[in-house]
């Protein structure tokens, strides 16, 4: 068969039986495609991509950048300054270098919008689900971009469908396909029917289509369509919804410009009616000149390259530090969490497990073992009675001794949908750590999957769920020889086998809820009532286990008469017989500790919030510094029967949640909000994503995440570390504190640079000291350079070592916009006194003198601004050389504007005596005096360091 019929779009595969699909694909269930088949229908259909057509179109995101009320002010200054340049018969030198400077500043923000929306979808992309594939006949992780048609793919809860497949077999499948139909109710589906060719999308329920969401069961499907040629790829539209929210960041910058144009418009008139009142008509020329000058100087048109660069930068420090941000607002309000609700799970802890304790109804063993290798001690811990001292000490040799192990072992490896494999010299897991340490004890006592594939092969299934805390898997046994492996499985007849039962159901999960299921016990090789003596010794021997810190999960099983049918699990998870505990350790993540401890210092709480055993939670807890001996834990069951208003009550001190359910995560979340907490949560299983979209700062799991709580969240931890959570947080600190520092250095600038020429008339001086294009000088390069630098300042010491500022304060708290009036006033009085004498010296240089000092003087503040505490002698120079660099390279510029003849000529300036240029470099070390000053008197009165 050729190629052509590989992907035919017009093929209507719901409508064909699965054999012929398989065929028609060249393709086999059990075998996959071979790599280099995939290789090359990968290069003949392209990478499995959805192509962005969606979205604002460039034309929409450039407009956008003019609606800026700076912008528009700065086009209406050019229009001004342009009349007035044509009317004198000049060239409108100025009017040209402020539409250059609109257009510069338009391009550059659309740019910026345009490349943040591509970076945010390389982001994504980075983050792009792995999918598990059949290649070669083995079960391999490939990324959803390598998918091509007549690949078979693995199916679980949780994952995002990737491409549009034929369903070859399922159990309880369970999807939503609201991104293709709308429909947010879960559709079941069915592998073996054929339906009619005009069959809808939302009724094709032997297919599944990109872009979809496995809320429940398993299957296996084979892909027919990739890319752009899916159901999804033809709507492409449909899943680009632009988020079109506003950042805090500009929403503060919409508040500056408002502040900044109104203050200046204000300022014009007063200069304009005062001036025209005092000196009549005929000044108003001058005047008019002295307001378009003020104009130009009060936007500060270097801010938002400057913010671009700074963004930039801070995401990309995060994703070295493996935070990857999906939406952009979560870079500056990072810094603003004051509350980290964590999985414990790989998030604190490393998510390999290995298991270290079985407990079945009779004897207790002691396992040892590295990672995940099927090898090691399998022996009794030397306390069960009858245990001789030479079975303590070697692996178990005879099963036969220990009736209770073969239902245990075997439930194990068969209640388990995870895979061991010897790969690069080492043993790994493909699938769920907590399943992979079950394998792996089994294994140490021969008991492997293959062992058992064939002959007790599944056949039914009730999926694990993180309400339910539990799964069951139902095997067919075809003969009692079969269950027992001929005989080398010594397998029990008690009275629940002794008949030879057609199908046993093997049950395991959370220890008080299996038990709960269970009504009798096996001891030995008989099956006794569960009292209460025997529960009560069960779940003693789970707290004891727990409180080690170790993760316990119970085993039962049962025989049944007949296979029962999907969703019959509160039907059948009933009058189970218990075999027993296994206890895995999961030990906390070395750096942890620390991060705990940044984090009590940084005033953010840590809060664990975990699906597993509450003294298992506490254990942990309490080793990493997140809660004490005797803390209180509070477990899903109790917040049930809590009342809003009581959570409300206890919700700060509690550090630990434990045996919680999703839905409990967001109730969680809620009460904290509600106590004005800023909450980072993290989540990996499909029923977080509600939680995480209501948090603060939603955070997914790299690793263990389900697609769907990756797209639900703002942040993806690559390496699933908590310590990455607090790295993250310390970043977003510091681009929120570098954003303010800046921000401080070029306003008080521009307040400065106005005032100064606010008052060349009010000092009855026959012209403008600064024309606009002295001003777009200063704004854009003289203080953009330092302003830059000042961007990638270091945290200081402290970054970590004070409470989280609101992500709703104004860009003007704690004393910034203080600040800036006082600088601006500050340089104003320097500039102004300056500008008089000069003036009145007779200097025909009077005007580059107050340019030169203008410009200078921000060199001295840009030093300064550095700390806003440690004096300049006591930061060290090296530890930011940008701002060294900046400050010699724009000096250098400024002389150049002053010495070079075509500069000076260009800009209009005049040569300095060195007298003259000594005066201004003397009077320009006053700001950054004045700078140093403020920091000693903050230091003799704290109290007025609002920072
Ligand atoms: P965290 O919420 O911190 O990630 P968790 O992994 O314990 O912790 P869940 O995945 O919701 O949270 O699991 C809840 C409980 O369900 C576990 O404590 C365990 O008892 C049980 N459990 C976990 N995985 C399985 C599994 N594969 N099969 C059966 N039971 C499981």
């Amino acid at each position: 068969m050729s190629d052509q019929s590989v992907q035919d779009s017009k093929i209507a595969w719901h409508s064909i039986e699965i054999d012929q699909t398989l065929e028609r694909l060249q393709s086999d269930p059990e075998q996959g495609l071979s790599a280099s088949e995939a290789e090359r229908r990968l290069e003949r259909y392209g990478p499995n991509e959805i192509e962005d057509t969606g979205g604002r179109t460039a034309w929409a995101i450039l407009l956008d950048q003019f609606k800026n009320i700076m912008l528009l002010m700065l086009i209406a200054v050019a229009f001004v300054s342009g009349g007035l340049s044509l009317q004198d018969g000049e060239f409108p030198k100025d009017a040209i270098a402020i539409m250059s400077i609109v257009i510069l500043n338009g391009v550059l923000g659309y740019l910026q919008e345009s490349k943040a929306e591509q970076a945010l979808a390389a982001l994504k992309n980075m983050a792009s689900p792995q999918v598990r594939v059949v290649r070669d006949g083995k079960i391999v992780e490939v990324s959803a971009k390598e998918l091509v048609p007549g690949d078979v793919i693995l199916l679980e809860a949780g994952v995002q469908v990737s491409a549009d497949g034929r369903l070859i077999e399922e159990s309880n499948l369970q999807v939503i396909e609201a991104a293709l139909t709308g429909e947010a109710q879960s559709v079941d589906k069915d592998a073996p029917i054929a339906l009619e060719a005009d069959t809808g999308i939302g009724d094709r329920v032997n297919m599944i289509f990109q872009g979809t969401e496995v809320v429940k069961g398993r299957a296996k499907a084979i892909v027919t369509s990739t890319g752009m040629q899916t159901e999804l790829g033809k709507i492409a539209a449909m899943i680009q919804s632009v988020e079109d929210e506003e950042t805090p960041l500009q929403r503060r910058m919409t508040q500056l410009g408002n502040v900044l144009v109104t203050g200046s418009l204000i300022l014009v008139a007063i200069v304009v009616i005062g001036g025209t009142w005092a000196k009549g008509v005929e000044s108003f020329r001058n005047l008019l000149e002295v307001s378009l000058s003020m104009a130009v100087a009060v936007v500060p048109e270097g801010l938002p390259a400057v913010i671009t660069v700074t963004l930039a930068l801070g995401t990309q420090r995060m994703v070295k530090r493996n935070a990857l941000i999906r939406r952009l607002p979560a870079v500056e309000t990072l810094g603003s969490v004051t509350t980290i609700c964590s999985d414990k799970t790989g998030t604190l802890t490393q998510n390999k497990m290995v298991v270290q304790a079985v407990e079945t109804p009779s004897h207790r063993f002691k396992v040892t073992g590295d990672g995940y290798e099927p090898s090691g001690e399998f022996k009794p811990d030397g306390q069960n009675p009858g245990d001789s001292d030479r079975d303590s000490q070697a692996t178990i040799q005879n099963l036969e001794k220990y009736p209770e192990l073969p239902p245990l072992l075997l439930a194990c490896v068969l209640c388990n949908d995870a895979f061991l494999q010897y790969e690069d010299d080492q043993w790994a897991i493909v699938g769920d750590p907590t399943e992979g340490a079950l394998l792996s004890l089994a294994g140490k006592l021969e008991i492997t999957k293959d062992r058992f594939a064939d002959r007790l092969a599944r056949v039914a299934e009730f999926p694990f769920s993180s309400e339910r805390k539990r799964m069951s898997a139902i095997s067919k046994v075809g003969s009692w020889e079969e269950l027992t492996d001929g005989g080398s499985l010594p397998f029990p007849r008690t009275e629940a086998t002794r008949e030879d039962p057609p199908f046993l159901m093997f049950t395991k999960g959370s220890p008080e809820l299996t038990l709960d299921c269970c009504t009798q016990i096996q001891v030995g090789d008989r099956l006794e009532p569960l009292n209460d003596d025997r529960r009560e010794a069960i779940v003693r021997q789970n707290n004891e286990m727990a409180s080690r810190g170790l993760r316990v999960l119970g085993f039962a099983y049962k025989p049944l008469a007949e296979q029962p049918p999907e969703g019959s699990e509160t039907e059948h998870e009933r009058e189970l017989i218990w075999i027993g505990l296994v206890g895995m350790l999961d030990a906390p993540r070395p750096e942890v500790r620390n991060a705990v401890e940044k984090c009590r210092n940084a005033g953010i709480r840590p809060v664990v919030i975990t699906g597993d055993h509450q003294l298992t939670a506490r254990a942990i807890a309490v080793d990493l510094g997140i809660a004490q001996e005797g803390d209180r834990v509070l477990t899903g069951q109790e917040l049930e029967k809590m009342s809003d208003a009581d959570l409300d009550q206890i919700v700060d001190a509690v550090s630990v949640y434990a045996r919680v359910s999703p839905e409990h995560k967001l109730r969680i979340v809620q009460t904290l909000q509600k106590r004005g907490k800023f909450v980072a949560m993290t989540g990996d299983g499909v029923n977080d994503a509600p939680a995480l979209k209501q948090s603060d700062i939603g955070i997914a799991m790299g690793i263990t995440g389900t697609d769907v709580s990756k797209e639900a969240s703002d942040m993806v931890l690559l390496d699933d570390n908590f310590a990455t959570i607090v790295a993250a947080t310390e970043e977003g600190r510091v681009v929120y504190t570098n954003i303010r520092r800046f921000i401080k250095y070029i306003l008080g600038s521009n307040i400065g640079e106005v005032l100064t020429i606010a008052a060349a008339p009010i000092l009855a001086l026959p012209e403008v000291p600064l024309t606009p294009l002295q001003i777009l000088w200063m704004n854009l390069v003289t203080d953009g350079f330092p302003a830059l630098a000042l961007a990638v300042e270091p945290p200081a010491p402290d970054v970590m070592k004070h409470p989280p500022y609101s992500p709703r304060e104004s860009i003007f708290a704690r004393g910034l916009g203080a600040y800036m009036v006082r600088i601006g006033i500050v340089f104003a009085i320097i500039t102004i006194t300056l500008m008089y004498w000069s003036y009145h010296q007779n200097s025909e240089t009077w005007k580059t003198m107050v340019f030169t000092t203008l410009c200078v003087s921000q060199m001295g503040h840009a030093i300064a601004v550095r700390s806003k505490t440690r004096l300049t002698v006591e930061v060290n120079p090296f530890s930011n050389p940008y701002v060294l660099g900046a400050v010699a390279i724009t000096t250098s510029l400024q002389l150049m504007l002053i010495y070079v003849e075509p500069l000076r000529n260009f800009f209009g300036t005049d040569v300095l005596t060195p007298t003259e240029l000594a005066v201004c470099l003397g009077f320009s070390t006053l700001l950054f005096i004045w700078v140093e000053l403020e920091k000693i008197f903050l230091r003799l009165f704290p109290r007025m360091n609002k920072d």
